[in-house]
C-alpha cells in the first residue's frame, strides 16, 4: 500500500480500507501509518469504522460484572498506579473467601454475568505478610489463591470468573484454565524506554515486554481465550504503540486466541510519580482505536472503556470499537477509582444516538464457544452455554437490566 500525496481523503479511506479487507497491510505498511506527513485521523476513523462494520456489524457489546480486587498488595512499583498498597496501608492483605463470595452473589442477584479478578502481582515474593497470609490457609502463592477462589465462585454463583493476575507461568495458566472462560492481561507498551530508568515501570519487572509477551503466548499455546490491550500515553511513541499491536498481531495470528483488545487511556492520579502528567488527548486515542482497528482487521473485538473519556466515549465508535468492556453495575474500577461507570441506561442512549445496538456479552465472546471456535473444555462450555442465547450473548439481553442503572 502507497498512498501519493495529492490523494484526496475518500482515496486514502478506500485504500487504506482496501489493504487491510484483502489482508495485506503488512508490518512495514502498518508503520507507515505513523510515517512522515501521515493520514489524517478523520480519514483513518473512516477506514476504521468500515472495517468495524464489516466485521462486526451495527452490534456493540458490554460486559456486566463485579470487579474482585482479590489483593492490592503487589511486588511491583508503576509509577501510575494507585491501585496498590503497601501491608500497613492495607485494610486487609486479601479478601477472604467470604467476602469473595458475597460481592459475587450480590452480582449475580443484579444480573451480571463476570467476575472480573484483578490483583496486584505475586505479593508473596516481596512481603512476608502475604507469605504467611498465604500460608496459614495452605496456599504456596497468589495465583494458587487466585485459582481456588475463581473454582468458588464458579461453583457457587452463576457469575463466570476472569483472572487478570498479571504475569503467568504454563502451569498458573493451566491451573485457571478450568475455572475461567477466559483470562487477561495488558500487555501495555513494548516500549523498552519506559523500564528504564526514570521511567513508569523502572519498578516493575513484570512489566517488561518479553515476560509480558510470553504470558500471552503460553495461553496461546494453551488455546485460552485471551484479553489483552496497550494503555496510551505513558512515555511511549507512537510509532511503539503500533510496534505493540504488531506484536499483539503476530500472536494471534500464530494461535487465533486473543478474543479482545483493549486501547486504554492513562489518566494522572494524584500522589504518584507520574502524577503531573498530562492525560492522554482524546484525538491521540481516537488516532490510536482507528490505528488498531486497522492493523487487527475486521473481526478483532475492539475495546475502549467509556468511564475513562466520560464525556465523549461516543466518539471511540466513530474510530471502530465495537466493545465497551466490563460495566459494574455494583463496584467501583478500583483501578480508576476516580472514574465512575456510566448507567447501563445512558450507556444504551448514547451507543444507540450513534447507530449501533447495545448487547450484554459473556466474559468469553461468542466466536470463542460457539460451535467449530469452540475453546473451552466441556464443563465450562455447559456452564457458558447456560448463560447464553443462540447468538452467545448474555440470555435476556438488555430487558435483563430494565429498570436499573
Ligand atoms: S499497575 Fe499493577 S503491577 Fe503495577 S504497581 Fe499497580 S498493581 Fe502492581
Amino acid at each position: 500500500m502507497s498512498v501519493p500525496a495529492t490523494w484526496s481523503s475518500t482515496e486514502i479511506v478506500g485504500e487504506i480500507a482496501g489493504a487491510v479487507v484483502g489482508g495485506d497491510l503488512t508490518d512495514a505498511e502498518a508503520r507507515l501509518l505513523d510515517g512522515p506527513g501521515s493520514y489524517p485521523v478523520a480519514d483513518l476513523c473512516a477506514a476504521a469504522a468500515r472495517l468495524r462494520d464489516r466485521g462486526k456489524g451495527k452490534i456493540v457489546t458490554f460486559s456486566p460484572k463485579v470487579f474482585i480486587p482479590l489483593t492490592h498488595l503487589c511486588r511491583d512499583f508503576c509509577g501510575y498506579c494507585t491501585f496498590r498498597q503497601n501491608p500497613q496501608a492495607a485494610p486487609r492483605l486479601y479478601m477472604s473467601p467470604e467476602e469473595v463470595l458475597a460481592v459475587a452473589q450480590a452480582g449475580q442477584r443484579l444480573g451480571c454475568t463476570e467476575a472480573l479478578f484483578t490483583l496486584g502481582e505475586r505479593p508473596e515474593q516481596r512481603y512476608p505478610e502475604a507469605r504467611q497470609w498465604l500460608a496459614h490457609r495452605g496456599y504456596g502463592s497468589t495465583l494458587e489463591y487466585l485459582t481456588a477462589m475463581c473454582q468458588l465462585v464458579l461453583e457457587e454463583t452463576t457469575l463466570l470468573p476472569h483472572a487478570n493476575p498479571g504475569t503467568m507461568s504454563r502451569r498458573e495458566l493451566a491451573a485457571l484454565q478450568p475455572f475461567n472462560p477466559s483470562m487477561g492481561l495488558m500487555l501495555e507498551s513494548v516500549s523498552p524506554r519506559l523500564y528504564q530508568a526514570g521511567g513508569p515501570h523502572e519498578f516493575a519487572p513484570s512489566k517488561r515486554p518479553r515476560v509480558r509477551l510470553r504470558t500471552i503466548e503460553l495461553a496461546g499455546e494453551l488455546g485460552i481465550p485471551f484479553t489483552t490491550g496497550i494503555l496510551i500515553g505513558i512515555g511511549e511513541t507512537r510509532r511503539e504503540r503500533i510496534e505493540a499491536l504488531l506484536a499483539i498481531r503476530r500472536l494471534h495470528r500464530t494461535y487465533g486466541h486473543v478474543q479482545e483488545v483493549i486501547i486504554q487511556n492513562f489518566r494522572a492520579k494524584p500522589d504518584t510519580p507520574m502524577g503531573a502528567a498530562p492525560d492522554a488527548a482524546g484525538e491521540d486515542l481516537l488516532w490510536t482505536v482507528a490505528v488498531a482497528r486497522l492493523l487487527l482487521g475486521p473481526e478483532v473485538n475492539l475495546q475502549v472503556p467509556p468511564n475513562l473519556s466520560a464525556q465523549d466515549y461516543p466518539a471511540y465508535l466513530s474510530a471502530g470499537i465495537n466493545d465497551w468492556g466490563g460495566i459494574s453495575p455494583l463496584t467501583i474500577d478500583y483501578v480508576n477509582p476516580e472514574a465512575p461507570w456510566p448507567g447501563l441506561a445512558e450507556l444504551e442512549e448514547r451507543t444507540r444516538s450513534k447507530g449501533f445496538e447495545l448487547r450484554p456479552r459473556l466474559p468469553v465472546y461468542p466466536e470463542f464457544f460457539l460451535g467449530s471456535g469452540n475453546r473451552l473444555p466441556d464443563a465450562l462450555k455447559t456452564r457458558v452455554a447456560a448463560q447464553a442465547d443462540r447468538d452467545g450473548y448474555v440470555k435476556g439481553g438488555m430487558e435483563r437490566y430494565a429498570g436499573r442503572n
